[in-house]
């Protein structure tokens, strides 16, 4: 199906039932079934994701990461090299908190295409535009601890080669989109300039399909956290020198920044978060519409795309059916508002 101007899409995660799992988030897989009757569970929930996407007229869909505990873990436990089973206490966020983490015990290799089996499980069932995530190589590099490389960067370069073998399989495969998730970059924006951006090339290197990279605002360590003080402002100058990335998803709507912020990123396409995934309460089309028309004073329609702020996991349901709902009308009122125009 054609894209329309200023197409909408989702994020990549969207709430799973309960019959599935009770938790939206955990290193260690925790899910209500096994083996067969886990895989068609996983299964059905993808192809519910996918209806209440279809039925809300997102037009770029994702699988809504049903089978995945958390956002990286999915693509390491593929992996040749990483150990997911004896996992290891690592210091997180500037000694925040310690989490149990997989460990890197030798050279990374990629043992399977799971996010290729994912894809081509979703194109069985839609026309739409697929877009599948992955996490970014800073991402997977914090969120591992390291006994075999020895050095950040290198091990980040590793990151980039077997994900640049997965983004290479999902092009070849027919994938319309790919997006790494790099909820690490605003934790850590002092890894940006030494090796972060060089790592994010490397993944995307010589592939052509529409190369985008989630960069989270930091929504969740805010909550509550008034020392927070990482911003766009800071990583913006380093985002905009990567050359094989085509687009950014930003989160604009919760924290409430003004769109000026985009000219910090000439030339790039924004997905642009105008729904607040911090809360429930549904956004009302007339907000994502005000939010779209401001965003068009600095970019023009060709380089914006309409998108919740993050991924939609730890949300309701029905909230989220709802706020994907409001998400495609107010993008269908600015194109109606454009069309008048012109
Ligand atoms: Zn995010």
């Amino acid at each position: 199906m054609p894209l329309p101007l200023i197409p909408t899409t989702t994020i990549g995660s969207l709430p799973k039932p309960q019959w599935l799992t009770g938790t939206w988030y955990s290193v260690v897989e925790r899910w209500n079934l096994a083996g067969a009757a886990l895989k068609e569970a996983m299964d059905d929930a993808t192809r519910l994701a996918l209806a209440d996407q279809e039925a809300a007229g997102i037009d770029i869909v994702c699988d809504g990461e049903q089978r995945r505990s958390t956002h990286y873990t999915h693509f390491i436990h593929q992996l040749g090299g990483v150990d997911c089973e004896k996992l290891k206490a690592k210091s997180m966020r500037g000694g925040k908190f310690t989490q149990e983490v997989p460990r890197v015990t030798g050279p990374l290799t990629l043992a399977s295409h799971q996010a290729v089996d994912d894809y081509r499980f979703l194109r069985r069932f839609t026309n739409r535009a697929i877009k599948m995530t992955l996490p970014g190589p800073s991402t997977m590099v914090d969120g591992m601890a390291d006994d075999y490389y020895g050095d950040e960067r290198a091990l980040a370069h590793a990151c980039a080669d077997v994900l640049n073998q997965e983004i290479r399989a999902l092009e070849a495969a027919g994938c319309d989109m790919v997006q790494l998730d790099e909820p690490a970059f605003t934790r850590l924006p002092e890894k940006l300039d030494a090796w972060g951006v060089e790592a994010m090339d490397r993944a995307f290197a010589g592939t052509k399909v529409a190369r985008c990279v989630h960069v989270c605002y930091g929504y969740r360590a805010r909550l509550g956290n008034k020392e927070w003080k990482h911003g766009y402002e800071e990583i913006f100058p380093a985002l905009a020198q990567a050359k094989e990335v085509d687009q950014y998803s930003l989160e604009f709507a919760e924290p409430k920044l003004a769109p000026k912020l985009l000219e910090g990123l000439p030339g790039k396409i924004i997905q642009l978060g105008v729904i607040d995934v911090g809360t429930d309460e549904v956004e009302r089309p007339e907000t994502v519409a005000a939010r779209l028309r401001a965003a068009l004073e600095v970019l023009p329609p060709e380089r914006l795309i309409a998108a919740p702020d993050c991924g939609c996991t730890a949300r309701d349901r029905a909230a989220t059916r709802a706020k994907l709902r409001a998400l495609v009308l107010g993008a269908e009122s600015i194109r109606l508002e454009l069309a008048a125009r012109s």
